[in-house]
């Protein structure tokens, strides 16, 4: 896709609506490739937008009904805009935000292979595009800044949550960190679904938990997740 392109629909997908209009509390913040998608081979007919992890629908539309949701993919702006646009299409109309590279911590060269951190505090300081020392790697980039700034004191690090296969890449805020597997086999793959089951059950004990990461801290994800069967959750809960 031509930089004009992409740059023309990024701008006018402002997530920042959605966030101010948020009425949930708890924030929980998505990667994508490994946890959401497994992209292709880069010369692969899919290029490069890869494919939908099993259970994706249903465990997106279970968390967007119950939790304002967030994308952060280490990935170029124009990757995420592409992935978001074939795998998620509807669903992602409804993310609080959406962040790519330009808003991680790269140790070594934007364009290289360089690890990356997601530093929750970015999000719980205001930080913005304009903040970040590659927000001049495209040409342009006109309106959407990742941030609604009426929102700044809206999250902590109490109730942000980041969902990824990268134990490197949530390194800053161990604690808020759900490491999930990373997604490798189209067929037998029920990470999401025992994921949305997990955060069901957060749901429905809200009341002792008013934080999500309090509830991480009291049930493990990593011992829910070996112990439980890949039962869907009742149609009540979803
Ligand atoms: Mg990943």
């Amino acid at each position: 896709m031509a930089q004009s392109a992409w740059q023309d629909h990024w701008t006018a997908c402002d997530y920042s609506k959605n966030e101010v209009k948020t009425k949930h509390r708890q924030l929980i913040v998505l990667d994508l490739n490994g946890t959401l998608i497994k992209r292709g081979a880069k010369n692969s007919d899919r290029s490069r937008t890869g494919y939908a992890r099993p259970h994706l629908s249903n465990f997106l539309q279970f968390i967007l009904n119950n939790f304002a949701v967030m994308v952060w993919s280490s990935a170029q702006p124009f990757s995420v805009n592409n992935m978001l646009q074939v795998l998620m299409n509807e669903q992602q109309k409804r993310f609080v935000r959406v962040w790519d590279r330009r808003f991680c911590d790269i140790d070594g060269y934007y364009f290289g292979k360089a690890q990356t951190t997601k530093d929750l505090l970015k999000i719980t300081s205001g930080y913005s595009l304009a903040d970040s020392p590659h927000r001049n790697v495209y040409d342009t980039y006109r309106g959407y800044l990742g941030v609604a700034s009426e929102m700044k004191d809206h999250w902590t690090l109490e109730n942000i949550v980041l969902v990824d296969d990268s134990e490197t890449k949530a390194v800053r805020q161990k604690e808020n960190h759900v490491h999930v597997s990373s997604f490798e086999d189209l067929r037998h793959d029920d990470e999401l679904l025992k994921l949305q089951f997990y955060l069901t059950k957060y749901v429905d004990s809200k009341d002792k938990y008013p934080n999500l990461v309090d509830y991480l801290k009291e049930h493990p994800w990593p011992e829910f997740r070996d112990c439980v069967s890949s039962e869907p959750p009742s149609a009540s809960e979803q």
